[in-house]
């Protein structure tokens, strides 16, 4: 493919300013992966794709794609912007932190199809109201194995028992039954609820997803324990994440007593 015009279905992942008045916007795209396109004018007043090329923006966006030159959109379809999260700057710092985390994931021009649903899916969901911590815990666990860290979550990784309270062990790479722990003393001392949320995180197929509700407790230890996975064993640091962390800061600082 040297270049080709044709029409798919896009999120916004990023927008960057480029020059004066144009910009680069990076879509995730049903059949092309992401990819990087070049909108001239863009930045002009009036722009006739403003609208089409929102932050959390999905569509049907008809271009000119290249390999290797840049790529151009020539007009866009069907697009509707995700409202709630463009409105609200925590489930924005959700959905902003979840798109990031795809785009390093992955590298440009690889087709995705299965995560460019999972992208939509996600923000359907933190968009009609579901917990934004929780669609953000299953994305970090389920992008694990993509970051090359597969931890093993069916059983015990040394004896396959799954009738026993579970422990995490980074060195082991996955679960520890009791009878186990011994094997490693930096295990991660988790709940047995933590545990099993993990488990379910692994696997759920988001459009499945009905309702969770987690205790405060155990989303604050949800979020230790993949902070720490991420921090050992991944050794992605975004800023956008910093932020989601400096958010809780406020929530603190911004209770009454
Ligand atoms: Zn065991």
């Amino acid at each position: 493919m040297a270049r080709e015009i044709a029409t798919f279905d896009g999120l916004v992942l990023m927008r960057k300013d480029y020059r004066e008045r144009d910009m680069l916007v990076k879509l995730l795209t049903d059949t092309y992966g992401k990819h990087m396109f070049f909108i001239r004018g863009a930045r002009k007043r009036g722009f006739r794709l403003a609208a089409a090329i929102l932050p959390f923006t999905s569509g049907r966006y008809t271009g000119s794609i290249s390999e290797e030159g840049l790529s151009f959109i020539n007009s866009a379809q069907e697009y509707r912007q995700f409202q709630s999260i463009s409105q609200d700057i925590q489930l924005n710092a959700y959905a902003t932190y979840i798109l990031n985390l795809i785009d390093v994931a992955f590298p440009d021009g690889q087709a995705i199809p299965k995560w460019y649903q999972q992208a939509q899916w996600a923000l359907k969901l933190i968009d009609d109201g579901f917990d934004p911590e929780i669609i953000t815990n299953i994305n970090e666990i389920q992008l694990l194995t993509v970051f090359g860290v597969a931890p093993y979550w069916e059983s015990c990784v040394v004896c396959q028992r799954t009738d026993l309270p579970f422990d995490y062990s980074e060195k082991y790479g996955g679960l520890l039954c009791q009878q186990h722990w011994q094997l490693d003393p930096y295990r991660f001392h988790a709940s047995q609820r933590a545990i099993y949320f993990l488990r379910q995180f692994s696997i759920v197929d988001l459009p499945k997803l009905h309702s969770i509700q987690l205790k405060p407790a155990t989303k604050k230890e949800l979020r230790r324990i993949i902070d720490q996975i991420y921090r050992d064993t991944v050794g992605v640091s975004l800023k956008s994440k910093k932020f989601i962390d400096h958010m809780a800061d406020w929530d603190q600082i911004l209770k009454p007593d």
